[in-house]
């Protein structure tokens, strides 16, 4: 095990759902310290905010109304993930949300390597403060290494993990956080795998298309998007003026079309999906009017 870098990630989601991040940490790790510190609020696919969720990290609604998408707000990162070890407070979670969220968007899944802080602090600091979890929390453990942070901010998270990892391998006299784990045994290889999407009938049928340019809904600008995945999104506009995302998925029968809308977790073929189905671009928000036209034929295939 080698890996090209280290790395610690934090995700908050909106509700109950491992496919919901509304805000993603990072911290890299370099020669003992922390070198570079980044965090992003999300977009999620759906726009449903639980309060137990709000009650823990504050995130609303409206606060993520103009964030990126997803994929857009991890395409700097995403490269980052790969062949590197990733650092989590308790990190089957995190590590749930990147996998979830990305075979939602039906994006290519990284290979890389996970050590969870909890599992280390366990490890290293066993049986303090007798029976109860609170010891091993992040809050609990950053005080105990004198740092100050502030939880639940995806960013300021994935600093005092980082930071733990940190203070146990000082302890321990390791060289460096990756020798950590190898020397405890505690990290875990995430095998990669290809993106669902552009498998099959749908990637011959797509090849050529490109990805919208632009996207123009409220807010998020015209920022220049990158053709990554030959994957097609809409952004149309709901009778609200909610602006929903309409994306262009492998189903298990062909191409399909999954809309964010909250109709569309009964009914998958909401107004959305059926009109853009239908070659209406009426409520298109998203400039790619000539995606629309293409879509009649390769639903068509499915
Ligand atoms: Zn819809």
């Amino acid at each position: 095990m080698s890996f090209s870098r280290t790395l610690a990630i934090d995700f908050e989601t909106a509700n109950e759902r491992r496919d919901s991040p509304c805000a993603v940490g990072l911290a890299w790790i370099e020669d003992g310290r922390v070198v570079r510190r980044e965090s992003r609020l999300i977009r999620p696919a759906e726009m449903r905010f639980s309060p137990g969720n709000i009650r823990v990290h504050g995130i609303r609604p409206r606060d993520v109304e103009r964030a990126p998408s997803f994929p857009e707000a991890m395409a700097p990162f995403l490269p980052e993930i790969a062949g590197s070890l990733v650092l989590a407070h308790n990190a089957s979670f995190d590590v749930g949300v990147l996998a979830a969220t990305l075979r939602a968007y039906g994006l290519a899944q990284p290979a890389y390597t996970s050590l969870c802080t909890v599992q280390l602090a366990r490890r290293h600091w066993p049986g303090e403060g007798g029976q109860g979890h609170g010891t091993y929390r992040l809050s609990s453990l950053a005080a105990r290494i004198g740092v100050t942070f502030r939880h639940h901010d995806a960013g300021e998270d994935a600093y005092a993990c980082a930071q733990i990892a940190l203070a146990v391998m000082r302890e321990s006299g390791a060289p460096d956080v990756a020798s950590l784990a190898r020397r405890l045994g505690l990290a875990r290889e995430r095998a990669g795998e290809g993106a669902r999407a552009p498998d099959g009938l749908a990637a011959r049928a797509l090849r050529g298309i490109a990805a919208p340019s632009t996207v123009q809904d409220a807010g998020r600008g015209a920022a220049p998007r990158q053709a990554r995945a030959p994957l097609l999104h809409f952004v149309v506009r709901g009778s609200s003026g909610t602006p929903y995302d309409v994306r262009l998925v492998e189903g298990r029968d062909g191409p399909r079309l999954r809309c964010s809308c909250a109709g569309a977790r009964f009914r998958p073929d909401c107004r959305h999906v059926r009109a853009l189905a239908a070659g209406e671009i009426d409520a298109l928000l998203s400039d790619n009017p000539g995606d629309v036209a293409q879509l009649a034929g390769l639903l068509r295939v499915g």
